[in-house]
């Protein structure tokens, strides 16, 4: 698989404004925010999709990232209000980038139905 962007950032071979990491998961502010707080959630190991996902190789992993989620929530001062976590999957879902991670977004009121 071709390395991404986000690899990059788990190697530290760029930078960026970390908030949360533990040995399976790392967080960082996302670069082009759509609401005050905006992060983004991602696995170590390199999983491109949701397609990719195992329920039974990958089940620790999705854990620890929702258990981020909710820390990052509570940290940022948002849990309370509540927030929203996406996950765009392929060309449809609107993914640019091939490394697994989820979108926590928060700080305004969502909308729904979705663009
Ligand atoms: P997606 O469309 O779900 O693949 O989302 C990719 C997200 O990564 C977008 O919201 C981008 O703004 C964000 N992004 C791309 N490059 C960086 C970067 N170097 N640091 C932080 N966020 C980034």
């Amino acid at each position: 698989m071709s390395e991404t962007i986000f690899s990059k950032i788990i190697k530290r071979e760029i930078p960026a404004d970390i908030v949360y990491e533990n040995d399976t998961v790392l967080a960082f502010r996302d670069i082009n925010p759509q609401a005050p707080v905006h992060i983004l959630i991602i696995p170590k190991e390199e999983i491109p999709t949701v397609k990719n996902l195992d329920p039974v190789r990958h089940g620790e992993i999705l854990s620890a990232m929702h258990a981020a989620a909710n820390e990052i929530a509570v940290a940022e001062g948002i849990a309370d209000d509540g927030f929203r976590l996406v996950y765009n999957c392929c060309k449809h879902g609107g993914q640019e980038v091939y490394h697994l991670h989820m979108h926590l977004l928060g700080g305004r009121q969502m909308k729904w139905p979705p663009g």
